[in-house]
């Protein structure tokens, strides 16, 4: 019996190691750290022998396979190891695929996946389809591989999660947009975090398409790099386009083939100029799978925003407050500013990922009266944006509760309290969904 060994016991880890029992292998999971109780309750239900809190080479090193779980980066000493020895290391998507016949609609890129993939699921649900959804989103792919059945899939898929994939290939592809993040485990370049991206795209064939943002100069100056033999379907806001999605007066144009569909910006339930992005991509990935026009139009119009990107929580003495809690980088934090009609008091800070703030200065000239830093260290936000906003007008808190007191004491009437922090959570939360719910229950106690 061959042996696949998965390295990593999380989500994507325990997905593999499910479907790998199911297939007949002897299998093994190895963690470096703790196991949740709840995964390591899922592998004794499946008779899967594991360890944790440490690597026991001797029972890895003989591995046929190795699954390695996104989280772990190439460089760790047992994944260099096996390289060297020349055992074949796959991602979880990749090893699911080979059991999975479903059409796949995969997307990538640094902002905008979670939206993109949720509209498309919907869309796709709407138009009666039997779809499954997953990746970074929900449960596993290879976990639903092994104890489900659909027609499609829609996945959203993290960089890291397409290190390791050879074979493994999209119906249709989507990379929503490419700006810097996580690049210390691309050693800080940004060609090598574009090319795993592109991974994405690898295997694509005539009867498959490649939907992206032909207005982000990255994806443009790589795709000149490359050749693809798949249908281009591009999305721009700036220009009209022969294929694809474009913007024309107060509308969103679809060519998709010979045929020309028109969407209503005023219809899209998502505001913000960022979900006309997102809305052009789902609306393109419909179309390539043959669904009807009426059903493309009711679901943009109908989806409900997701929890913690850009989701009204409550509206106290006409100040309305927004949690984007999600928004852990500079660019999505400037989508969610830009969108902004109403003076803006912005809670911002956390753990600072080498962030760019310049960017920002133009819309915090334009909407912002008020800043709460919320954060450990708020010396470079205080640094950024002093002098824009003077400084009796920025102030510090240490937890969300302090936050929304005191953005609530800053604003008035019309006024927008926007939770935008713009960094990672891990200084004073567990996690973004932590930080979000902690403000909403600030937010709620007012
Ligand atoms: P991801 O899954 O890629 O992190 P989300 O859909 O969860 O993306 O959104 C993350 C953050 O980015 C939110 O604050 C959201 O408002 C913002 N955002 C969503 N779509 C885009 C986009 N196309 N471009 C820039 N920012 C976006």
């Amino acid at each position: 019996m061959e042996r696949v060994v998965i390295l990593g016991g999380a989500e994507s880890g325990v997905g593999a190691a499910v479907l790998a029992k199911v297939k007949g292998y002897d299998v093994f999971l190895s963690d470096k750290g703790e196991i949740k109780p709840e995964y390591a309750a899922t592998l004794t239900k499946w008779e899967i022998p594991f360890e944790q809190g440490g690597h026991t080479e001797s029972l890895i090193l003989n591995a046929d396979e190795v699954v390695k779980s996104p989280g772990i980066p190439g460089t760790a000493p047992l994944v260099q190891k096996l390289r060297a020895q020349g055992t074949r290391i796959v991602s979880e998507i990749e090893f699911a695929s080979r059991y999975d016949s479903a059409k796949k609609i995969c997307i990538t890129g640094s902002n905008g996946k979670t939206t993109t993939t949720s509209l498309i699921y919907y869309l796709l649900q709407n138009a009666g389809l039997n779809v499954g959804l997953g990746g970074n989103i929900g449960r596993s792919y290879a976990y639903q591989v092994a104890t489900e059945h659909f027609d499609y899939y829609v996945l959203e898929i993290s960089s890291f999660q397409l290190d390791d994939i050879y074979d493994f290939k999209p119906d249709i592809a989507i990379i929503t947009n490419i700006t810097p993040d996580h690049l210390d485990r691309y050693d800080h370049r940004m060609e090598n975090y574009v090319a795993a991206k592109f991974n994405i795209t690898r295997n694509l064939t005539p009867d498959d398409c490649f939907i992206f943002d032909s207005d982000d100069d990255i994806t443009i100056g790589h795709l000149s790099n490359i050749v693809l033999r798949c249908k281009m379907l591009p999305f721009s806001q700036k220009k009209e386009l022969s294929q694809g999605a474009f913007l024309k007066e107060d509308k969103i144009v679809l060519r998709y083939e010979k045929e020309e569909t028109d969407l209503y910006l005023k219809e899209l339930a998502l505001g913000g100029k960022h979900n006309i992005y997102n809305s052009m991509a789902a609306a393109l990935a419909a179309k390539a799978t043959g669904i009807d026009n009426a059903v493309i139009r009711n679901s943009l119009a109908t989806f409900q925003p997701i929890e913690h990107r850009l989701e009204p929580v409550l509206s106290i003495k006409d100040v309305l407050y927004i949690n984007d809690s999600k928004a852990t980088n500079v660019d999505s934090a400037w989508y969610a500013l830009e969108c902004q009609k109403r003076p803006v008091v912005w809670i911002v800070g956390g753990t600072d990922k080498g962030n760019d703030y310049s960017v920002l200065e133009g819309l915090v000239r334009e909407k912002v009266k008020y800043i709460v830093c919320l954060g450990v260290d708020n010396a470079k936000i205080h640094a950024a944006f002093e002098g824009i906003v003077g400084s009796e007008c920025i102030t510090d808190a240490g937890s969300a509760e302090e936050a929304v007191q005191k953005a609530s004491k800053a604003a008035s009437q019309g006024d927008v309290v926007l939770l935008s922090p713009c960094c990672a959570s891990f200084d004073l939360f567990k996690n973004y969904e932590d930080r979000g719910e902690k403000f909403k229950a600030a937010v709620r106690s007012l």
